[in-house]
């Protein structure tokens, strides 16, 4: 299943394949997401790089999933990749959890303290929007979760995307 692309940058007429490769999975707004196995499609002329990510709803479902999960408190960034995975705006999201849409604003930007009682607040807002969790939130938090940095994943030919490190 070679799949070819063509360049939308220049106009190198012929399309080119890709090679499989390591992304940083920066448009999720964190920078601890290493993907392995999506294809990178290079221009041969101008040198365009394109990234072809699979299964992206499931791939996101599963960092949410990861982030639910973590043994540490959220950084900012984690919480508002979780509103977002939800689909609230932030004024929407604080209406929700009866927060000041601007507050919410400064948490998620880094500028203000996450406190344990807020992450744990938008985890349960997390996990009472999805009726499709595959385990149980307080289990997990009860017995610490699973305490990691950075998180890399895979994705296989025909496979779903798996956690294959959590560091
Ligand atoms: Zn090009």
């Amino acid at each position: 299943m070679k799949r070819k692309m063509e360049c939308f940058e220049c106009e190198y007429p012929e399309p080119f394949s890709g090679r499989h490769s390591v992304h940083k999975y920066k448009e999720t707004g964190l920078d601890n997401i290493t993907l392995v196995g999506v294809e990178e499609f290079k221009c041969p002329k101008c040198g365009a790089v394109y990234f072809d990510i699979p299964k992206i709803k499931q791939l996101n479902a599963l960092i949410a999933d990861m982030i639910m999960k973590k043994g540490q408190v959220l950084s900012g960034a984690e919480l508002r990749y979780l509103r977002k995975q939800m689909g609230y705006s932030t004024n929407l999201f604080g209406r929700l959890i009866a927060y000041d849409p601007k507050s919410l604003s400064r948490i998620e930007n880094g500028h203000q303290k996450v406190t344990s009682t807020f992450d744990r607040l938008v985890r349960m807002a997390y996990a009472t929007g999805r009726r499709d969790l595959n385990y149980n939130l307080h289990d997990f938090l009860l017995k610490n979760g699973i305490k990691y940095r950075r998180l890399e994943l895979k994705i296989a030919d025909g496979c779903d995307w798996e956690v294959k490190m959590a560091a």
